[in-house]
């Protein structure tokens, strides 16, 4: 914990104790304060050799499946090792005092399910959720240490996880209902993104659009800093559970 107090401002600390819609964006620097690598740096080692498209897209996966599956069980098996972090529970926190909250995530890690978030839109998926390639059929359990990937008990297809690869579109209902909360939100707090990956970005200028007050948590200024209300630079696990304390505590 930094030694520095962070100013609330007065006008915040109301705003958000009256506030009945708000909407949260978080994005990889959350995951990053859990310990959790990004996507590039995550290709170390043996996986280094690969272009993020050779291992993240319906090409990679039909040229050779066996590659594209080993490198999500080995992502997997990264999550495993970590937690949630302060700054997910303190989302934990918001979402049990303000009546309509959402949690839009781009990130794929499940953390924020882990730490107790209930009203979650994850934008890009989940690599802890596995689904059939051909029928979307949800396989709860399957074996990862077979010579070829897991089948589909249902039709037999592939397995795959059920996250949005290179050249494949969001899922269509939780991007519909992020537009929507980003557009009828009071406040829109925009987290540990930086604000260039598509269409996560544009919610927030949606939602200023709107009139909604925009606050951002990231360590360095974004496209979307010139346009909110509030900004703080620093770790969005040290910044939202002191905002948590001044708010509500
Ligand atoms: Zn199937």
């Amino acid at each position: 914990m930094s030694a520095d107090p962070i100013i609330f401002s007065a006008e915040l600390v109301a705003l958000l104790r009256r506030a009945l819609k708000l909407v949260a964006l978080t994005g990889a620097g959350v995951s990053q304060e859990s310990g959790l690598r990004t996507f590039r740096d995550a290709q170390a080692g043996l996986w280094a050799q690969y272009k993020p498209e050779d291992l993240a897209s319906p090409q990679a996966f039909q040229r050779d499946p066996k590659l594209v599956w080993d490198w999500y069980a080995w992502r997997r098996e990264a999550v495993k090792g970590v937690r949630p972090n302060p700054g997910h529970y303190a989302l934990v926190e918001m979402e049990k005092r303000i009546p309509g909250f959402t949690l839009i995530t781009q990130n794929v890690d499940g953390l924020h399910r882990m730490a107790g978030s209930q009203n979650v839109l994850e934008l890009h998926g989940n690599i802890q959720r596995v689904r059939c390639a051909d029928c979307y059929t949800f396989a709860e359990t399957w074996d990862d240490n077979t010579e070829s990937v897991p089948e589909c008990r249902e039709c037999g297809g592939l397995l795959r996880p059920d996250v949005v690869w290179f050249g494949e579109s969001l899922p269509r209902p939780q991007l519909e209902a992020a537009v929507e909360a980003a557009r009828s939100c009071e406040v829109f707090f925009s987290i540990g993104t930086s604000g260039v990956v598509q269409p996560a970005a544009s919610l927030a200028f949606a939602a200023h659009n709107r009139g909604a007050v925009i606050v951002e948590i990231n360590a360095e200024p974004t496209p979307l800093t010139s346009k909110a209300d509030h900004v703080f630079h620093g770790k969005s696990g040290e910044i939202l559970p002191r905002l948590v304390e001044a708010v509500w505590g």
